[in-house]
C-alpha cells in the first residue's frame, strides 16, 4: 500500500500557479491546453474550474513549494530552480520538505549559473576559497561549494545581484542566466552552471489522497499527451514496399509507423508521428528516396 497524503477535506484538486510573471500565461496556456476552463474572482487570486473538479491558486512563485508542503494546494507549476532551492534549504535546515518535482514541462528554460567579472580568468572552484558570492539561491550555492570542498562567503541578496560585483558587494554571482545578455550588460561571463532549470509541476512525494488522486492522474495523462505532441506532427505517405527501409532511415524521430495495402496498387499506406520538425528538405529527401502522396498534419490531442 503507498502511503497517502492526510485529508485535507477538499474534494477539488488545487493548483497554484505563477500570478504575474514569466511562467504564469504557459502555465495556463498548458492547463487550458489540457481542456481546462476557469471563471476568475474579483480578487484574482482564486480560479474556479468550471469544467472539471480543479482550481487554480494565483501566488507568487516563491510561495509555491511552501503551499504544496503545508497541502494548501496539491499541485504548482513553478521553476526547478525555486523548487531545487527551496528543497535544498528545507534538508540544509533539517526537515525536509514534502514536495518533489512531477514533471519537466518543456517551458521556462533557463540556468542557474556561478558568473565572474569579464576580465577575471577561471581556472577552477577552487579559486572562489575565502571569496564572496553574492546570490538569491543560497541553499543551492552553499550545496554545490560545499560538494567542491570550497568555504566561501555567500552573500544573500534578493534583487540585482549581478551588480554586486561592481558594487564591491563581491568577487562572484549565482543567478539565473537565459539568453545570457543581463550578464554581459553588466561585465559578467557564466563560468559554471549548477542546475538546469525549466518549468515543473511539482506535487507532494507520497500520492495524493485517493479523493483527489483521480482527478490529479487525468489531469498528468492530458499533460502527458500535450507534451508528446508539442512540435509533432503526423505524416503520411505512400512508398513501395521495396522503398520503406529507406524512406523509415530518413524518419529517426518518427514513432514506429503504421502500415497498411493500398487497393489495386503496390504501394503501401504509411502514416507516422514525427517528433521534429518536418521541413521541405526533409519532405524532398523522402520523396528522392521513394515516398510520394506526402502530407504534413498537426496533431491535436493524444491519448496514450
Ligand atoms: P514572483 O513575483 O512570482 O516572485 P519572480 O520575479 O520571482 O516572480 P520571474 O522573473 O517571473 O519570477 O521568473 C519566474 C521563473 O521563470 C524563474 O523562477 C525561472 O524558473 C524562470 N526563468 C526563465 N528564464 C529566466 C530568466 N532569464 N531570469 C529569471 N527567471 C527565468
Ligand atoms: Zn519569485
Amino acid at each position: 500500500m503507498s502511503l497517502s497524503s492526510a485529508p485535507s477535506g477538499r474534494d477539488r484538486l488545487r493548483i497554484a500557479i505563477q500570478k504575474n510573471g514569466r511562467l504564469s500565461d504557459p502555465a495556463r496556456a498548458l492547463l487550458g491546453s489540457c481542456g481546462l476552463s476557469w471563471r476568475e474572482s474579483p480578487d484574482r487570486l482564486f480560479c474556479y474550474g468550471d469544467n472539471a473538479a480543479v482550481d487554480l491558486l494565483l501566488v507568487r512563485d516563491d510561495d509555491i513549494p511552501g503551499l504544496i508542503d503545508s497541502g494548501l494546494c496539491d499541485l504548482g507549476i513553478v521553476g526547478r530552480n525555486v523548487l531545487a532551492e527551496q528543497a535544498s534549504e528545507r534538508v540544509q535546515d533539517g526537515r525536509p520538505g514534502n514536495f518533489r518535482e512531477w514533471r519537466a514541462l518543456g517551458f521556462g528554460g533557463c540556468r542557474l549559473s556561478l558568473a565572474i567579472p569579464n576580465d577575471r580568468d577561471w581556472q577552477s572552484p577552487a579559486q572562489l576559497q575565502g571569496r564572496r558570492i553574492a546570490t538569491s539561491y543560497p541553499a543551492l550555492t552553499r550545496a554545490w561549494l560545499q560538494e567542491q570542498g570550497v568555504t566561501a562567503d555567500v552573500v544573500v541578496l534578493t534583487g540585482s545581484v549581478e551588480i554586486a560585483p561592481r558594487l564591491g558587494q563581491a568577487e562572484a554571482i549565482c543567478d539565473l542566466v537565459s539568453s545570457g545578455a543581463t550578464l554581459a550588460a553588466n561585465q559578467l561571463k557564466p563560468v559554471c552552471d549548477l542546475l538546469q532549470s525549466e518549468a515543473v509541476l511539482a506535487g507532494p512525494l507520497v500520492e495524493l489522497e485517493p479523493e483527489l488522486a483521480g482527478t490529479a492522474h487525468m489531469l498528468l495523462r492530458r499533460i502527458d499527451g500535450v507534451l508528446r505532441i508539442r512540435d509533432s506532427k503526423l505524416l503520411m505517405f505512400q512508398a513501395p514496399r521495396d522503398a520503406v527501409a529507406e524512406v523509415l532511415r530518413l524518419l529517426p524521430d518518427a514513432e514506429p509507423p503504421t502500415s497498411f495495402p493500398v487497393d489495386g496498387s503496390e504501394l503501401l499506406a504509411m502514416q507516422a508521428l514525427c517528433h521534429g520538425v518536418v521541413t521541405w528538405q526533409r519532405l524532398e529527401e523522402l520523396k528522392r528516396a521513394g515516398a510520394c502522396g506526402l502530407m504534413v498534419l498537426p496533431v491535436e490531442r493524444m491519448l496514450a
